[in-house]
Order: structure tokens, then sequence, then C-alpha cells
């Protein structure tokens, strides 16, 4: 009796780890591996379940319980895989499995003995998880956590190979009526015991990371537009630019402003501003580099810091927005209405702050402004300071297209 209730501790924990599982990827909006973490565990309980509870000597309960193994092994390894952008070659699998229970079925017809159909069974995981260790290992990611992974399934692997044969070495032959009374059973309750919290414990703590970091890159990004929020775009460029001005590198800062869009929200609707303001964020994010870093500022106000690049560059970046975002029919105004965009161009000086860089591509945006917008104005020429003049406060007609 005391064996029967000890012997459910095993597939009550895995449920309550597919519980956990199931949870946090509904909860937490995590991706479909969460998921699978949970459905491998709740295969395996039910595994657990038929080897605890049918009678041991009936011959499908070991091909039964083998499905359920094959199943929750295969999801698992799948699932951990898909996490590292990895995909396992689900065909090997099958050809393991039907290898197994092929053996498996000659194994349970010609002997009564557990002991080889364990080895058999045992060998088939071993080989599964090696197979799904080696997949891990061709991705080129590898966080603290990804490592972790890689360990607890190559401790799996390892203990379904080498288990088996280890403890049949002291119990020669184990009859299916007393399986369950053999040291076998009881020392398999223990090991799977602390292999299924080990893995749990990692996957669980896989998942949590992955879940803050999701939380911590949804803060810092600006919904509509995808790009960074205000808040983030100054903390990057806090750190980038004395990075540029120790190692001697120019950066340019690129600021813009859609031109006379309070008339967008006024004429079309707020709808079609945000839809103008997500147009313009996209075509941000396609023309910088990786190593550059963009935000939306405020409404209809971007920043663009480019590393590496000298104000003439920065200058033709702009000026490449500038012309595809005119070119660009937005959904929710009139067909042939284009919108403009001003922009105001600055590269960083020795010692400069954030502050001073800022203003001066702000200056030279209001310039571009004040000399009838669409158009991209240079801080360092200094020519034209004498040009600006106030912003030109009339409505003025927003663009149409020449078609
Ligand atoms: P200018 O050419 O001088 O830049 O003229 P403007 O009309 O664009 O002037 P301003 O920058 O003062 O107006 C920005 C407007 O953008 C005001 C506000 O109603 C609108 N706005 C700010 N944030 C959002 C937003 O998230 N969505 C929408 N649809 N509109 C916004
Ligand atoms: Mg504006
Ligand atoms: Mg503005």
């Amino acid at each position: 009796m005391q064996t029967q209730i000890l012997g459910l501790v095993t597939p009550l924990m895995a449920l309550f780890f597919a519980v956990t599982f199931v949870v946090l990827w509904r909860v937490g909006r995590m991706k479909r591996h969460v998921l699978g973490f949970g459905i491998a565990y709740a295969l395996s309980a039910v595994g657990f379940l038929i080897t605890h509870l049918l009678p041991a000597d009936a011959f499908y309960v070991f091909h039964m319980t083998q499905i359920f193994y094959s199943l929750a092994s295969v999801v698992m390894l799948a699932s951990v895989c898909e996490r590292a952008g990895q995909r396992l070659h689900l065909g090997s699998f099958v050809a393991v499995y039907l290898i197994s229970a092929l053996t498996l079925a000659v194994a349970v017809s010609f002997s009564n003995d557990v002991g080889p159909r364990l080895i058999i069974v045992n060998m088939g995981y071993g080989v599964m998880f090696a197979m799904g260790v080696t997949t891990l290992l061709t991705a080129r990611r590898r966080s603290v956590m990804d490592i972790a992974i890689i360990a607890v399934m190559a401790f799996q692997a390892v203990d379904f190979l080498v288990r088996p044969t280890l403890t049949l070495l002291f119990e020669q032959s184990i009859p299916a009526a007393v399986y369950r009374d053999s040291i076998y059973y009881s020392l398999i309750g223990l090991v799977l015991g602390v292999k299924g919290v080990t893995t749990a414990m990692v996957l669980i703590g896989a998942a949590i990371a992955e879940w803050t970091t999701a939380l911590r890159e949804s803060s810092e990004r600006d919904a509509l537009t995808g790009l960074q929020n205000r808040g983030s775009f100054e903390q990057s460029i806090r750190k980038l630019l004395p990075r540029a001005q120790t190692e001697r590198r120019p950066l340019s800062l690129v600021v813009a402003d859609i031109d006379h869009f309070k008339q967008v929200n006024d004429i079309w609707g707020h709808q079609a501003g945000d839809q103008a303001i997500s147009g313009f964020g996209k075509l941000i994010r396609e023309t910088v580099r990786g190593c550059d870093i963009a935000g939306r500022i405020g409404g209809e106000e971007f920043c663009i810091a480019v590393w590496n690049c000298e104000t003439e560059p920065a200058h033709r970046l702009a000026e490449r927005i500038r012309q595809t975002f005119v070119r660009l029919e937005h959904a929710g105004l009139s067909d042939d209405i284009r919108l403009t965009a001003s922009f105001g161009v600055a590269t960083a000086r020795d010692r400069e702050t954030y502050e001073q860089l800022f203003a001066r591509a702000d200056a030279a945006l209001y310039r571009a402004k004040s000399k009838g917008r669409d158009r991209v104005e240079n801080a360092e020429d200094r020519r034209q300071d004498a040009a600006a003049s106030e912003p030109n406060p009339e409505p003025v007609e927003l663009k149409r297209s020449a078609g």
C-alpha cells in the first residue's frame, strides 16, 4: 500500500509541472515551446500512471507506456530545439521509435523477463535524447540558460543509456509479475523524480527568463512603430555617445518631424494619423542599420543615432527617408494626399552631451520647418542660420501627389 501511494508521487509531480508550464504559457502569452514543455510533462505523467496502476505482466502495458514516454520525449526535445531556433529531424525519431518498438515486441513475446525490455526501451530514449542534444549543439545562440538546457538533456541521454545496464548487473532477472518489487523499480522512482524536477526547474527558469526579456523589450518599444520609445532611445544614446567619443568615431543625430500633422488628425481622424506615424516608423526601421539606434521621441517626432557616420552621409540617409516618405500612400487618407517630413542633422563634437547634440539637430530641424518644410538641414551649415525665421504659423495645404 505504502509503495502504491509513494508511486503516485512522480506522476502527480509531472502533472503539477505540466499545469505550471501551461499556466506560464497562457498568462505570459509565451511562445509555443513553453506549451510543448507542458504537453511533454502531461504525456509522461500518463505514462507513469499506466506503469504504476496497470498490471505489470500484461503484455500491452509495456507498449502503452512506451508510446506515452516516446511522445513525451519527442515533444520535449522538439520544444527545446524550437526554443533554440533549431528543428528536430522527426524522421530519425520515428526510425528509432520503430526499431525499439519492434525489438521490444520480440523481447516481450520471447521472454517474461523485464530486464531486456528495459534495456531496449531505455536505449531508444537515450539515442533520442542524444540526437536532441546534437541538434541543440548546432544552435548559434548560447546563453547560460541554453547551456543549462543542453546539460539536463545530456544528463537524460546518459541516464537512459547507462542506468538500466548498470542496475541489471546487480539484478540479473526481473520476472514481469514481481517488477514492482524489484530494486530497479524503486530506483527508477527516485531517478525519474530527480530528473523530472531538475529538468522542470531548468525549463521553468528558462521560461521566466524569456518572459522577463519579452516584458523588458515591450516596455522599451513604442507599440505603434516598433521603434524604441523615448526613454529607451535616450538611455541607448547616452551609452553610445561617450563610446563614439572615446573611440573617435563620428556619431550623427537625425531628428525628424512629420509636417502639418495636426491637419492630418483634424481632417482624417486620429486613427488615420496613427497609420501615418506607423508608416513613417516602418520606413525608418527598414532604412537604418543594425548598429544605428532609432526611436519615436514624441507624437510624430523621431530620432536616429547614426553610428560611425559623418554629417554628409547622415544627411544623405535623411534625404533618402524624406524622398521615400513623400511617395508613400497612407491608408485612411485621400488617395492623392502625400505627407512630408522635415529633418535636422548634427554630428557629435568632442565632449558634447546628448542634450547639446540634440539641441543642435533640433535647431536644424526648426530651420527646415522655417524654410518651407519637406527638407533636410544640417546643424553644421552655419551660413543658413541667418536665414532662419519663425516657423510658418499659417495652415499650409498638404502636398498632393503628381498623379
Ligand atoms: P509642423 O509641420 O510644424 O510639425 O506641424 P504639425 O501640425 O505637425 O505640428 P505639431 O508638431 O505641433 O503637431 C503634432 C500633432 O501630432 C499634435 C498631435 O495632435 C498629433 N499627435 C501627437 N501624437 C500623436 C499620436 O500618437 N497619434 C496621432 N494620430 N496624432 C498624434
Ligand atoms: Mg509636425
Ligand atoms: Mg511635432
